[in-house]
């Protein structure tokens, strides 16, 4: 099928509020533009000078998100062109996505990313060393940086049960932190769960935004996670 034909049949699954990220990591441009010909404004990326070219060449009103784990010093690259960055770990990747912010005179939305799968591959704060970053002063003090919800991965399997699991472990966790940490912050409503094998259970747990790659642009021929 074409690109065109996959985005429709996907987006009349997804629920009005439910935002999609279609992921064009390692795609070329042309396929790109064959989605947003179709309609599609976010697209998700995983390598920050990948994510910087496709943004130079690319329509302006195309919102990208950085979607895959950020090395400090790549932040530079797309501090000018990410809306949202998905993928945030640590607080010393915070503060430098603050440092860029600045020098670029703007705020960067940022997603937190919880560790919820049991694979040791996957990035990501546990709850405790999330609970000790939300009351670090460091963190509180950054000024160029948005909270704007959380990001998770499953566990890559075929067991369903467990990848609801831990989906409902990220939406209890989101809905915890929406009462106490975040309660002022209306901004904070943003979570990012499900990808192409796992997307139906994510929107049924409550995710807010999916993230999905090759059931739109078909398989990669090398992944980078
Ligand atoms: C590649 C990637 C996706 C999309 O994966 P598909 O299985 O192709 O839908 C989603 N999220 C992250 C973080 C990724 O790196």
């Amino acid at each position: 099928m074409s690109i065109k034909a996959n985005l429709k049949v996907i987006l009349d699954e997804l629920p009005g509020e439910v935002q999609l990220v279609a992921v064009s990591k390692t795609k070329p441009e042309s396929d790109i533009l064959q989605a947003y010909e179709a309609g599609q404004r976010i697209f998700g990326e995983n390598k920050a000078q990948e994510l910087q070219s496709k943004a130079q060449n690319l329509p302006d009103d195309i919102e990208w998100h950085m979607i895959g784990h950020l090395q400090r010093n790549k932040v530079k690259y797309i501090a000018r062109h990410v809306s949202l960055i998905h993928s945030v770990d640590s607080l010393r990747l915070l503060k430098e996505i603050d440092k860029r912010a600045k020098q670029n005179e703007r705020v960067i939305k940022v997603l937190l990313q919880i560790y919820i799968a049991q694979e040791s591959t996957k990035f990501g704060f546990d709850e405790q060393e999330l609970l000790e970053l939300l009351a670090d002063s460091e963190f509180q003090s950054l000024e160029h940086i948005e909270v704007v919800g959380l990001m998770g991965m499953a566990t890559n399997t075929d067991n369903q049960e467990k990848i609801t699991k831990e989906f409902q472990s990220l939406k209890t966790l989101f809905d915890h932190l929406k009462t106490t940490h975040f309660k002022d912050a209306p901004g904070f409503c943003k979570l990012s769960m499900g990808m192409s094998s796992d997307y139906a259970i994510a929107i049924e747990k409550g995710s807010t935004l999916v993230r999905i790659g090759s059931a739109i642009f078909g398989h990669r021929e090398y992944t980078t996670q």
